[in-house]
This record gives C-alpha cells, structure tokens and sequence, in this order.
C-alpha cells in the first residue's frame, strides 16, 4: 500500500466545511434550520469535526442547538466532509458505487446508500422539465432484469435467498446461446424501452417506459413535450398517431434519414452517450432504472458546467433539509417514475 492511497487525505477538512457552510447559507440567511428563527448565537464546537461551528437557537420556544449539516442529507455521517465531496465528484464523472467504495475505501453499502442519496438530490433539478420548439425522438431497448433484486419465489419460498443464497433467477441466464424473445422488448421480457427527447435548443428529457404501444408513447410525450410543439421523429407507428402535436417522421426502412430540417439524428447521437453510461454498471435493475436514466438526464441538461460544478449543484440541493428529506427516502426517482417500472423503495 501505497503512503497516500486515497485522495480526500490531501484535503484539508477545515477548507472542506468552510466551503460548506458558504454553500448552506449562499442564498438564505443563517438561520435555525428547526424554526427558521434568525436569533441565533454561537454555542462552542466539536472535538471531532475541526471546523464544524455549533449554533443555538434564542428563541424562547426553540432553544435548540444546530449546525451547518443538521436535517440535510449529510447529517449523522460517521464520515468526514472530504468522503462526501470526493463522492459527489466520482459521482458526476459517472462512477459506479462499487468504483467510488474503491476510491474512498468506504465499503460498498454505504457508497450506494450515498450514490442513491445524492441522485435524488440531483433530480430535484429536473422535476419540472417540459421541451418546447422542435424536439427530435427516438426509442432503445436496454437489457434489464432483477439485478440485486430477490425474485418473488425465493422470497416466498425462502430457501436460503434470505440469508443471501443462490437466487433463483426463473428463467435461463441470458448469455447462453444469447438468446433473446423475438419481437419488440417489453418490460416483462426484461428488456424495457427508453424514450428520448431532444430539443434543438438544448434540452433533454429521458424516459424509461414498460413497453412501445401508442398510449405509452402519448403520456410520454404528454410529460415530456409541450403541446403544440413539433416533434420529428422515425416511422414507428406509435409517433404517427401521437396527438396535440406538428408531427413529421423521416423513413429509415427507405434510407431516408435526413429530409431538409426533418431528421432525429440528435437523438440517435444521444444513445451514443447513454449506452456507455449504462455500461459502467454492469447489468442493472429495471426497477432502478428510472433513476439511472432521470440522474443521466441532470447530467446532459447541465452539460455545460464541468463535473465539480454539477457536484457543486447536487450538493446545494442535498444540504437543502426540504429535498434532503425527500432525497433520504428516494421520493425524487418515485415521482419521475409515471410509467410503475419501480416495485420497491431504494435502499
Ligand atoms: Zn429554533
């Protein structure tokens, strides 16, 4: 082993809660985070956290002590700060928890506790994004099964799957023969459609559906698109009969891809990004596959701000005790989830 085998023991802890604390406080005043009272005074330190300052609310009802983490996301960490930010830069880089569990020398548990934590908070940023102008679409099918996930038999039968025993998958692994089920993908083929929307002014929005039919595809669009938009995309019937939209298509099966203005070439390139991005994690969960595909879609919406820059913003939302809340209980990835492709609660 190397002197120094991980990179958060170069930072200084003092500089790393200073920054927090600016970053707390940058757009509201100091303030008890119980009451919202702002006649506060200090009220000493910790030993173990060099730099944390502790505060304490003078209003008469409140009384209580705080300080610069109490009700966001990084409260009642046995962990220092430098863990947290390196976490949240690896995260941005597009890690994988088990990648960023290596790099801190945290174990893996809690690096995907984290990872889910602070993708959450990444999604409160996208919550509200609807495309307008011209706005290209197109659909892939990912492979996704129930990685992590214990199947319904084992569970009820409980032979041995409890207490982390061989899980019964209920059907032959994949890879042999590389079989696949004819036809289009479909959720219960573990092979669910992603849908993208592309604006031409910058915008993305991405979309983990059960299947491709018509009514799938309309609510998509209903979510994604605002109406009256126009929407180019290729000749799968499902586009055709969308409604509440200017709707032109270019035919791939005639070796028609570009007609003047009228081609999706964006949102193919797009799937050039995403595959890669999937790939670092190996196989994932149709159930977590919402919220890969919604913190995929911070990534490209905040595209042009550098990775500590986007792990500046997530760690704004985290320390926000509003979203940190929601964040903790993985509500964010619940509320982008309108198509029911999530059966559990993360973590
Ligand atoms: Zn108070």
């Amino acid at each position: 082993m190397s002197i120094l085998s991980h990179l958060h023991q170069l930072f200084n802890e003092e500089t790393c809660q200073t920054y927090l604390h600016q970053l707390r406080w940058k757009d509201r005043p100091l303030q008890c985070p119980h009451c919202e009272s702002q006649d506060i005074g200090p009220w000493g330190k910790y030993h173990r956290r060099p730099g944390l300052k502790r505060h304490r609310c003078k209003n008469r009802k409140c009384g209580r002590t705080f300080n610069d983490l109490t009700l966001t996301t990084l409260s009642h960490s046995k962990l220092s700060l430098r863990h947290w930010i390196l976490a949240t830069f690896l995260l941005c880089l597009c890690c994988s928890s088990r990648r960023i569990a290596r790099e801190l020398g945290v174990h893996g548990r809690t690096s995907y506790r984290w990872c889910w934590w602070l993708r959450n908070a990444a999604i409160s940023y996208e919550a509200h994004r609807q495309l307008e102008g011209t706005v290209e679409a197109d659909e892939i099918y990912h492979t996704a099964g129930n990685k992590g996930q214990v199947s319904r038999d084992a569970r009820e039968s409980a032979s041995g799957a409890k207490k982390g025993g061989k899980k019964r998958l209920g059907r032959l692994p994949r890879q042999r023969g590389k079989k696949r089920a004819p036809g289009r993908g479909h959720y219960n083929k573990d092979r669910p459609a992603i849908i993208v929307w592309v604006s031409r002014t910058g915008g993305t929005v991405v979309q983990a559906v059960k299947d491709f039919t018509q009514s799938t595809v309309q609510k998509a669009a209903d979510l994604a698109v605002k109406k009256g938009s126009c929407i180019y995309t290729d000749s799968a019937r499902s586009y055709q009969a969308l409604k509440g939209y200017v709707h032109d298509f270019v035919n791939h099966t005639k070796k028609e891809y570009v007609r003047g203005t009228v081609h999706e070439n964006r949102a193919e390139c797009l799937f050039s990004l995403l595959k890669p991005f999937l790939r670092v994690f190996r196989g994932i969960s149709k159930h977590n596959l919402p919220g890969y595909l919604d913190f995929f879609q911070f990534l490209r919406n905040f595209r042009q701000k550098n990775a500590f820059e986007q792990a500046e913003l997530i760690l704004h939302a985290a320390l926000d005790p509003s979203i940190a809340k929601r964040a903790k209980k993985g509500k964010f990835v619940t509320c982008f989830d309108h198509f029911g492709l999530l059966h559990t609660a993360i973590n």
